[in-house]
C-alpha cells in the first residue's frame, strides 16, 4: 500500500488549512517538549508569526534516562490544545502507548511515531485504526524498507494518512548526533507516494548546523520540515543543544522561503 508502484500519484495528507505533500512545503515548529501552558501558548505565537503551519511539542517523552524530564503527560496536551486554540495551529505529538490513543486523539491533530517506536507494531495497528494523521519517524537504525514497511502497518490499518519523517540515522561518526540521510527524500518519492518530512534538528543535534540542513532538506525536494524551537534553548528541559531560538528559526523561514520559490 506504501508503494508508488500500487499508487502513483503522490499522497497529500491534509491537516488544518495545511497541505502536506505536493505544493509548497510544510514548517512544523515548536519545542522539544511541552513545559509549561506559558511556554507552550508563547511558542505557538512566534512560530505562527515566522510563518510555521504547525505547532509540535511532546507531552510523553521518550527519554534515554529514566530520570531526565519525562513530559508533562495529559496535562501537557491541554496546554497544546490551548496553544491551538488560541493561534490555529494544529498541533503534533507523540505517542507512546497504544493504549492512551482515545485519549490522545482528543487533544492532538496529528499523531507522532518516534524513532524509538518506528517497529512497535503494537502502536503501528493501533494508530492505523485512527482517523487521525501519523508522522512517522525513520528509526535511529532502520532502512528505508524497514521503514516503509512500518508506513505500511499503519495504511494497512485502514490510514491512509501517512506523513515519513527523516530525522537521521547512527553512524560512525560522533560530531553530529546523528547523520541526516537526505539520501532517504528522493528514495522514498520514488519507492512511495506518501510525503517525507526532514527533522534536521534530531539529525545534528546541534542549533548550529540545523539551518544548513533544513535548506539542504528542502531543495532535496522534502515535502516540508519539523524543527526545535525554544524561547530559551539553554533552559530547555529538552534536547536544548538543538534549539532555535526564535530569531534563528525566523531566519530559517526566510530562507526556505527563498529556496523553494527558487524550485
Ligand atoms: C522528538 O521529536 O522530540 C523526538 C523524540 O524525536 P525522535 O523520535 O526522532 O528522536
Ligand atoms: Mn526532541
Amino acid at each position: 500500500l506504501a508503494s508508488r508502484a500500487f499508487h502513483p500519484q503522490d499522497t497529500l495528507v491534509q491537516v488544518g488549512n495545511s497541505i502536506i505533500g505536493g505544493g509548497a512545503p510544510v514548517v512544523i515548529a515548536g519545542p522539544c517538549s511541552v513545559e509549561s501552558r506559558e511556554q507552550i501558548i508563547e511558542a505557538a505565537h512566534m512560530v505562527k508569526r515566522a510563518g510555521g503551519q504547525l505547532l509540535r511539542g511532546g507531552a510523553f517523552k521518550p527519554r534515554t534516562s529514566p530520570y531526565s524530564f519525562q513530559g508533562l503527560g495529559e496535562e501537557g496536551l491541554k496546554y497544546l490544545a490551548m496553544a491551538r486554540e488560541e493561534t490555529g495551529l494544529p498541533v503534533v505529538t507523540e505517542i507512546m502507548d497504544a493504549e492512551l490513543l482515545p485519549m490522545m486523539e482528543s487533544y492532538v491533530d496529528v499523531l507522532q511515531i518516534g524513532a524509538r517506536n518506528m517497529q512497535n507494531y503494537t502502536l503501528l495497528k493501533a494508530v492505523g485504526r485512527s482517523t487521525k494523521p501519523v508522522l512517522l519517524k525513520r528509526g535511529l537504525s532502520a532502512t528505508i524498507e524497514e521503514w516503509l514497511m512500518a508506513a505500511e502497518y499503519v495504511l494497512a490499518g485502514g490510514n491512509p494518512n501517512v506523513i515519513l519523517c527523516e530525522r537521521g540515522i547512527r553512524t560512525f561518526e560522533t560530531y553530529t548526533r546523528n547523520t541526516l540521510d537526505l539520501n532517504a527524500v528522493p528514495v522514498v518519492q520514488y519507492l512511495s507516494h506518501l510525503p517525507v518530512l526532514v527533522d534536521p534538528s534530531h539529525g545534528v543535534g546541534n542549533w548550529r548546523y540545523v539551518t544548513a540542513m533544513a535548506r539542504a532538506g528542502i531543495a532535496a525536494g522534502a515535502n516540508g520540515l519539523i524543527v526545535e524551537v525554544h524561547q530559551n534553548p539553554k533552559e530547555a528541559l529538552s534536547d536544548g543543544d538543538q534549539s532555535l531560538t526564535m530569531e534563528n528559526f525566523e531566519q530559517l523561514m526566510s530562507e526556505i522561503r527563498r529556496i523553494s520559490a527558487a524550485m
